[in-house]
């Protein structure tokens, strides 16, 4: 096993299974050492005994392997990883408003299943899930190449907005997501971590009876049915009340603003009668609109293309809908594309608001 997506109860639990009563301390010193700290050996400070060491041989720790790096204008950094079994997938580096630090936006799975209209990744189909070693593995290696080339920044957010719809991977993304904010993983601010679905209903409220503590985004993006499911074949299966009700689930359990993604696509979804949908669906929420510029003819990491093409909003499409958006009374935050220069695929997507990180050091 790769204990890269291990929480610390995990590990003591896989020792114990294995013969080796291990203190929980042992798996946190172990743990931040691979994680916290991105070490490539396993012994923390102190030593481990010699039969916690021999059974740690037994697993990886692992990271996939990056095989490409892409700047972009506006300072993103996209990195394309290669995985054990050859599989591509993206990771960016996002520097947010703060001078110095950093989001990382992470694939959530290799290719999709979702076949948005407006998205390369789409069109290939769902290869595989990634586990939550791969992803904790790419955050890693993204984190700690910032941490050697400016010793002075650090990654303070994450997003799980690349490849992949992150909640039909639900156990290895919230994993990892446990992984990111754990005092001994990456040492994340709850609140600091985004995960995006296009609205799987069911995964959404189990994601509220779970009482997560992480950020939801629901990419929207048409509140018009037909319009809704023409873009996101996903809208067939849950209808905006179903949306609507699931959303209530998660206010009621997080006591936060529900946040709206609205891919603007030029001449399709900037209608300002769109912003009357939204209030007649939503408008019983408190929520937070974040909009997103389509990347026109995106690449996804294996070089496809998204056919149908969709250009991005002019100047006074985007305005007018976001005058029209004023009604909601709600803020509305202009989010990153990264991806602009390269065409990246639609995922990679996400948001340059800073939150400091957690100062809870692992015991
Ligand atoms: S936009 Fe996201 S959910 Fe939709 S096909 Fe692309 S990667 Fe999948």
């Amino acid at each position: 096993m790769n204990l890269l997506g291990l929480l610390p109860t995990d590990l003591s639990a896989l020792l114990h299974a294995a013969g080796v009563p291990a203190p929980e301390g042992d798996a946190r010193r172990v743990l931040a050492r691979l994680i916290s700290e991105g070490r490539s050996d396993v012994v923390p400070r102190g030593g481990l005994r010699r039969v916690v060491v021999d059974a740690l041989a037994a697993h990886s720790w692992s990271r996939p392997t990056v095989v490409e790096r892409v700047p972009d204008s506006d300072g993103g950094l996209r990195y394309v990883f290669q995985a054990d079994d050859g599989a591509l997938f993206d990771v960016v580096r996002i520097p947010l408003h703060v001078s110095g630090r950093y989001s990382v936006c992470l694939s959530s799975q290799v290719g999709c299943a979702m076949q948005c209209a407006f998205c390369a990744t789409g069109k290939l189909g769902l290869t595989r899930n990634l586990g939550a070693a791969e992803i904790i593995g790419a955050f890693l290696a993204v984190r700690d190449e910032l941490r050697d080339a400016e010793p002075e920044s650090r990654v303070t957010g994450a997003v799980f907005m690349g490849q992949g719809e992150p909640l039909h991977n639900y156990d290895a993304v919230l994993q990892a997501a446990h992984v990111l904010r754990d005092p001994c993983g990456g040492r994340i601010a709850s609140e600091a971590i985004s995960i995006s679905t296009v609205g799987l209903v069911p995964a959404i409220r189990r994601f509220a009876a779970e009482r997560q503590p992480f950020r939801l985004i629901l990419s929207l993006t048409s509140a018009d049915p037909t319009v809704r499911r023409r873009l996101l074949p996903v809208a067939g299966r849950h209808d905006l009340a179903e949306l609507a009700e699931a959303l209530s689930l998660v206010h009621e359990a997080q006591g936060d603003r529900v946040t709206l993604a609205w891919v603007l696509l030029g001449g399709v979804n900037t209608d300002p009668a769109e912003v009357e949908r939204i209030r007649a669906a939503f408008g019983h929420l408190p929520l937070r609109i974040n909009l997103i510029d389509v990347n026109a003819n995106p690449v996804s990491p294996g070089g496809e293309t998204s056919g149908e093409t969709f250009r991005r909003a002019t100047d006074e499409e985007r305005n007018t809908f976001m005058d029209a958006l004023q009604v909601l009374k709600s803020p509305v935050v202009r989010r990153y594309s990264v991806g602009r220069d390269q065409n990246a695929a639609c995922g990679m997507l996400a948001a340059r608001t800073a939150v400091e990180p957690d100062t809870a050091s692992c015991p």
